[in-house]
């Protein structure tokens, strides 16, 4: 129920294997919980490694016939998905809000860019071509086509519960792959509701299977989902902690893998940059899903020449538009932190930092009046080394103000951490934006904007941020692999 009385459409109690809704039956099943008012939404199968293991060998018996579809109808199939998801925009936004917490608005916003990866694939499954290539040899030909990898197992994090599902297995369908997805355990609800859009486009029995886990559970379904000889594949979003762990496991079989992990994105501004404009775009990259997304601004570098006037700037955006409640009540624009782990987390780093001589420009402690994991949006300055929250990803509605003098500085700043995922230049000099393009070590980079995610760019990290690309032309490539085929003596 949503708001004690609206009943919540494609709401899903039970995990979907080999086109089946399977319950808990006498085994044990997990709450989940909306994180605006800490009520129970609803209860969900807490599943183990056999449950696991039967979804895998679902998908992997699919296989066996949905590699051999026509590209067309794999891509006719995933256009009938787009096409039900957005015809549901309102009803998977609600689910979303609920478990998720994040704002109706920004809810519907991620139903159009998750789907937006549906249509995408839609169109590229058609074009996954091969090449023939002229022989060093009279009178033999070289032919590269592209093969699906197999099952995929698709492990997603709660931060966009649709989007990272429709970006793996969007590609990997039009691959011609299956998969098994383990949702995160705070969003199961996102993924058994577009699970059940899919079924309701036609997509065949065991193409897609969802297995829905506790935290507890989730090692013993991730080594499943890992090391059975029958998954090609293990595509995954969340964090490097967990990414190691998983990445570990795939190594056993030589196991493609793509992973999407942990960013510390740079957001640096420079003198000449249009100030309002870069302060405007602060907060989409800082305050979009309340801080709580892996490409979020995590370093504001601010030249010293304008540090003032843009903390100026910011502040009063903040001051005006963080709106903070509940995400269905209008207005609202930053909603709860996911869970009493990720709010204990921000208030810890916060609390470190001010102790050891950091300033709050605006916020800094938790709202408790609203509810148990709201935070208040935050601006910090004169952060030190020394301080925890320095060199962490903070994943929360908190915004680090440094000063910086030379380009040369800021570069090795932004570049000092394992991590390389998304970054962000703000400058008028068409020199700089090149310059800077070219020595950020980051997979993406975008230059006076504060938002990069689209199906159309390729999206992904390096360093410890990632393996692989999502979206664009080579997101399919993920889940491919190319044959060689040598003709000879015909
Ligand atoms: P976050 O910090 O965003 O929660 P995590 O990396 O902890 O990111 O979680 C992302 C996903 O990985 C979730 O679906 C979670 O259940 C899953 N997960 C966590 N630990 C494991 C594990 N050992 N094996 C498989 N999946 C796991």
């Amino acid at each position: 129920f949503l708001n004690g009385s609206r009943r919540l459409h494609l709401l899903n109690k039970n995990a979907y294997i080999n086109g089946q809704w399977v319950s808990a039956g006498s085994k044990a099943v997990f709450p989940v919980i909306n994180p605006a008012d800490d009520k129970v939404i609803t209860e969900v199968p807490d599943m183990e490694a056999a449950d696991a293991k039967a979804a895998v060998d679902a998908a992997s018996s699919a296989f066996k016939t949905w590699k051999d579809t026509t590209a067309k109808e794999r891509s006719y199939i995933l256009r009938k998905w787009y096409d039900m998801c957005a015809k549901n925009t309102d009803h998977l936004a609600q689910i979303i809000t609920a478990e998720s917490g994040k704002p109706l608005a920004e809810s519907k916003g991620e139903i159009v860019y998750g789907n937006s990866f549906l249509e995408w694939f839609a169109d590229t499954a058609r074009h996954i071509n091969g090449e023939v290539i002229p022989s060093p040899w009279p009178n033999k030909t070289i032919m590269l086509t592209r093969q699906p990898l197999g099952v995929v197992s698709v492990i997603t994090p709660w931060n966009f519960p649709f989007a990272m599902i429709t970006r793996k297995v969007g590609a990997l369908m039009a691959a011609g792959c299956t998969c098994v997805i383990k949702p995160a355990e705070d969003t199961p609800l996102t993924a058994l509701a577009a699970a059940q859009l899919a079924e309701e486009a036609g997509v065949p029995k065991g193409v897609i299977n969802v297995v829905t886990s506790s935290r507890k559970n989730a090692p013993a379904i991730g080594k499943v989902l890992c090391e059975d000889p029958n998954v090609g594949c293990i595509s995954f979003t969340g964090s490097t902690h967990v990414g190691k762990i998983l990445y570990g496991m795939a190594s056993k079989g030589i196991k493609r893998v793509s992973l999407e992990l942990g960013g510390n994105a740079p957001f640096i501004v420079f003198p000449s940059a249009d100030i309002e404009h870069a302060a405007e775009h602060a907060m989409l990259a800082k305050f979009r899903n309340n801080g709580q997304a892996c490409v979020g601004a995590n370093r504001f570098l601010i030249h010293k020449d304008v540090f003032d006037t843009f903390v100026q700037a910011f502040k009063k955006r903040i001051a005006k538009g963080c709106i903070m409640g509940p995400g269905t009540k209008e207005g609202v624009t930053c909603g709860p932190l996911i869970n009493t782990e990720q709010a204990k987390k921000v208030t810890g780093l916060v609390d470190d930092a001010l102790s050891k001589g950091a300033k709050a420009l605006i916020g800094g402690k938790p709202a408790v009046e609203i509810g148990s994991k709201f935070y208040e949006s935050t601006i910090l300055t004169d952060v030190k080394p020394e301080m925890k929250i320095y060199a962490e990803e903070i994943f929360g509605p908190v915004a680090v103000c440094h000063k910086f003098e030379t380009e040369q500085e800021v570069v090795a700043i932004a570049n000092s951490t394992r991590s390389g995922l998304g970054s962000y230049v703000f400058t008028k000099d068409l020199g700089q934006a090149f310059r800077m393009s070219r020595q950020l070590d980051f997979g993406m980079v975008a230059i006076n904007d504060g938002i990069l995610s689209a199906a159309e760019p390729a999206f992904g990290g390096i360093k410890e941020s990632g393996i692989g690309r999502e979206g664009s032309k080579h997101g399919v490539e993920e889940y491919t692999d190319i044959k060689y085929t040598l003709f000879s003596a015909l």
